[in-house]
């Protein structure tokens, strides 16, 4: 195996892994006061995003506020919070 394709290997296990700290509570699309108009709730009570692979960007919450999507290290490192993050696998890290 090539040194290049080792280092996509090992980028693709730290991306699964850091993929992996959500529990898909949804509580930072706004899913435990005005949720994003693009967050879903499946059948096993786990939310998802059904525009996920283009998710940054501005949005609506269902409310029709404006509301802006940007990666969640982004929010971690500006220490924002919202309703529900104690349980967010990502707090803290
Ligand atoms: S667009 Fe962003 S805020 Fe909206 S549901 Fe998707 S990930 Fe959440
Ligand atoms: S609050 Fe944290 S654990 Fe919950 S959906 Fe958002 S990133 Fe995932």
């Amino acid at each position: 195996m090539s040194d290049l394709n080792r280092y996509n290997d090992w980028l693709t296990c730290k991306s699964v892994a850091w993929e992996s700290l959500c529990a898909n509570c949804g509580a930072c699309c706004g899913a435990l006061e005005d949720p994003c108009e693009h967050l879903k709730k499946g059948s096993d009570g786990k939310f998802s995003c059904e525009t996920y692979e283009s998710r940054f960007g501005i949005h609506h919450t269902v409310s029709g506020k404006l509301a802006k999507c940007v990666p969640i290290r982004e929010k971690i490192s500006r220490g924002e919070s919202w309703p529900g993050d104690e349980h967010c696998g990502y707090k803290g890290r």
